[in-house]
């Protein structure tokens, strides 16, 4: 079989000789008792960088030794580019929300081949998932895998957010000792209401991330959470979003980008907010919309917003949020830590052993099995597809 696997770039000085730390720290399950991903074998050392070309996944050796082509690449969006050329004859692709190979109908339909997208991370909305159940092609991720490394890049960003980090530390890298413009924007997060969108393995790892910072936890989700877990972090649950947004310093987003997501912090929203609030979205770029969220830290309406996560990906050169004042952003990198991309790369292993061998893929890494909706696809996604406009990613330039 021919498997694309669609990596971002090396590192521009080339792959690491060394790294800082020696070895990952075990970990045992995840906390409701998942066991973490249990290939027969891997090919890589943890720790290292797995997730740019190079790094392969650390798939070449099993892939070939099987009889099996691997081709990997970056390069994803402009017209004629090589993912597009060698997805047409692909049984399976693989991708990472970081550097997300856009899967649109039009590539779905081009590749009559194609019978599984692998998302290695968490979040498949980069793939139409409604044309993946019209064609029959199925589409998994590694479920878990980084959920925990996201949440602590939220705590790392509300705290950075509210106490004025980034403003500080660019004061000092600047040779400057000015205090009190340290301080002008800097608050302790202590007594705030901080709230969630979504409530799943991110969100309520966040809330009780943030839980020892003695502020008050509130959610929203489509589900609700056992009453045990509620009293255990003393939360307030909102029937809808707009009560949630009503009350909170800080919300952060968790939910998957499907159809009934996209775009849900627009102008009206972000007015119903809290005056001064703070926005953490790690959860997908297009869930905010993109100017709603800079006229509203130009105003003042939100006094911050930080993420990681831009539509489309990479982000064009231009994008407002790079330019935005008080933010916070990064790269798509809280859930590519060097930690996480163990877990994934073990995870991909994991459902290609299945795949070839005819065992079925856990049901928790199913969101399209035989043209619906299946495992957590339909616990946490509607129907419909989020990919458009997303050929705006071929805008950037290295
Ligand atoms: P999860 O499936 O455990 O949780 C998702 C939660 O969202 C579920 O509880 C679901 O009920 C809720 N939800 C779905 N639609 C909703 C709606 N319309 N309104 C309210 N709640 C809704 O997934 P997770 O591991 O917590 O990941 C969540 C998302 O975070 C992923 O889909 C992905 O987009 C994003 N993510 C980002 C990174 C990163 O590196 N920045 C890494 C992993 C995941």
């Amino acid at each position: 079989m021919k498997i694309l696997c669609v990596l971002y770039d090396d590192p521009k000085k080339g792959m690491p000789k060394n790294y800082p730390i020696g070895s990952l720290p075990k970990l045992g399950k995840y906390p409701d008792g998942m066991t973490m991903p249990t290939p027969k074998s891997i090919d890589f050392k943890p720790g290292e960088l797995l997730g740019c070309v190079s790094g392969e996944l650390g798939l070449r050796k099993f892939l070939e030794s099987n009889g099996h082509k691997l081709v990997v690449t970056s390069d994803k969006d402009s017209e004629g580019c090589k993912a597009d050329k060698e997805l047409i004859d692909a049984d399976i692709v693989i991708s990472q929300p970081f550097w997300p190979y856009y899967l649109t109908r039009k590539k779905i339909e081009s590749a009559k081949k194609l019978k599984m997208a692998i998302t290695a991370g968490i979040g498949s909305d980069h793939v139409d998932l409604q044309a993946a159940m019209d064609n029959k092609v199925d589409v998994v991720e590694v479920t878990y895998c980084n959920s925990r490394s996201v949440a602590e890049h939220i705590v790392m960003m509300i705290l950075s957010l509210v106490r004025d980090y980034h403003n500080q530390h660019s004061i000092v890298k600047a040779g400057g000792w000015n205090i009190a413009d340290g301080v002008q924007r800097s608050y302790d997060v202590e007594g705030m209401h901080v709230g969630t969108v979504a409530a799943g393995r991110i969100g309520l790892d966040a809330l009780r991330k943030m839980k020892p910072f003695d502020v008050h936890l509130h959610y929203f989700d489509r589900h609700k959470l056992p009453d045990s877990v509620e009293k255990e972090l003393n939360l307030t649950f909102h029937e809808s979003v707009e009560s949630l947004v009503k009350v909170c310093d800080v919300i952060t987003i968790n939910c998957p980008l499907h159809p009934e997501t996209e775009n849900l912090f627009d102008d009206k929203l972000i007015s119903k907010m809290k005056k001064g609030a703070y926005i953490v979205n790690t959860a997908r770029g297009k869930i905010c919309n993109r100017e709603a969220i800079a006229k509203a830290l130009e105003s003042g309406q939100l006094s911050g917003y930080a993420g990681d996560v831009w539509f489309p990906q990479p982000a064009p050169n231009d994008h407002i949020w790079r330019t935005m004042p008080n933010h916070g952003m990064t790269a798509h990198t809280s859930g590519t830590s060097l930690s996480a991309q163990a877990r994934y790369a073990a995870g991909v292993r994991e459902i290609l052993e299945c795949f070839f061998e005819k065992k079925p893929i856990r049901e928790p890494y199913l969101i399209v099995k035989d043209g619906q909706l299946a495992g957590m696809g339909a616990h946490s996604y509607s129907k419909g597809s989020a990919t458009g406009g997303s050929e705006e990613a071929a805008k950037y330039k290295k």
